[in-house]
């Protein structure tokens, strides 16, 4: 198996023929054997009966249909899970995305490890949609390091080990580019087409743009100090500790050597708050030092991630 093509569905009975139709002719001439796999993400309406008409006249389909609705990024990882191909690529189900950027994306896939679309002209509302995912991608780019335009583009072609040993959570599909390059991995951009929605509704609004800013703080803090947390508040800590030292210090001086009055003082209250953030910064940072332990050796998770090992045969 060389390609497979993961797509989640929610709700999109309108679609679903549709993008099966132009999907299919796309791939037979790439001449590449490949399988799809359809994520029916716990539709509630007719997708799953058409995937599965779908399906009867066609063994190159997989559905993998969930329980309930898990959300797309869920969906997502439980496509990579069943895929057996050496390249995977993912796309929207309602047919925003074109299935005949995919060959594009493929040809760039010889001499990279992901490839992610950019949907320059993108189709969406500008307000609502289009400005506060121009503002993400910024941030983004500027707090991940990695630079693409456009990381909520579905259309996306992984190498197979890109995504497999990945453990996706929450919203968190946007961030594998820069997951993934902190593994090191080769990213390009494309230009993609993007449609408009013809039929079926969208299922977000702008309350995504709050749960993503959110995932972000997670990725970075995941990416730069899950093996260091002490180094993360302790400098805050230890900041603010010696900030109230000195402050109770001074009025430690104060009260018996010049015998003022120090009981009225707002510096007093100051630099007793700023100790006790001090410790509490200090002890939140070994606690986490303890979890980063517990975190990384109960479930062996690596601290390096190994291209290959080269060995010199010498027998
Ligand atoms: N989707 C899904 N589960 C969800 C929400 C969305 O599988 O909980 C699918 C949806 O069917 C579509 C793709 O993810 O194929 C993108 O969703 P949508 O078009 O609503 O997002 P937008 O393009 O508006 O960002
Ligand atoms: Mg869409």
């Amino acid at each position: 198996m060389k390609v497979s093509v993961v797509i989640p569905l929610y709700n999109e009975e309108e679609n679903v023929d549709e993008l099966h139709r132009s999907l299919k002719p796309v791939m037979d001439a790439t001449g590449i054997e490949y399988e799809i796999l359809y994520v029916d993400d716990g539709s509630t309406d007719n997708t799953l009966n058409l995937l599965q008409k779908i399906q009867s006249g066609d063994s190159s389909l997989t559905i993998l249909s969930l329980r309930r609705n898990f959300g797309q990024t869920a969906a997502f990882a439980a496509g990579f899970d069943y895929a057996r191909g050496d390249i995977i690529v993912t796309m929207d189900g309602d047919l925003q995305n074109d299935p005949k950027d995919i060959p594009k994306l493929l040809e760039l896939m010889e001499d990279n490890e992901l490839v992610s679309g950019w949907r320059k002209k993108r189709q969406d509302p500008f307000l609502s949609r289009r400005l506060p995912s121009i503002i993400a991608n910024w941030l983004i780019s500027r707090v991940t390091g990695v630079n693409l335009h456009d990381y909520g583009c579905s259309l996306k072609a992984y190498r197979r080990d890109v995504v497999k040993n990945l453990k996706l959570y929450g919203e968190m599909h946007r961030f594998i580019p820069a997951v993934a390059s902190w593994y090191g991995v080769k990213i390009a951009e494309v230009e993609t087409t993007h449609h408009p929605r013809k039929r079926g509704k969208s299922k977000y609004g702008i309350s995504r743009t709050m749960k993503v800013v959110l995932d972000l703080i997670t990725v970075k803090f995941l990416q730069s100090f899950s093996t260091k947390p002490l180094q993360f508040f302790g400098p805050v800590g230890l900041l603010s500790g010696i900030l109230g030292f000195l402050i109770s210090l001074y009025l430690t001086f104060e009260k018996f050597i010049l015998g003022n009055d120090i009981g009225g003082r707002p510096l007093l209250l100051l630099g007793a708050l700023l100790i006790i953030v001090g410790i509490q910064f200090i002890g939140m940072g070994l606690l986490g030092e303890m979890m980063a332990r517990v975190y990384h050796e109960t479930q062996k998770k690596p601290i390096y991630v190994m291209r290959r090992v080269i060995t010199s045969d010498k027998k």
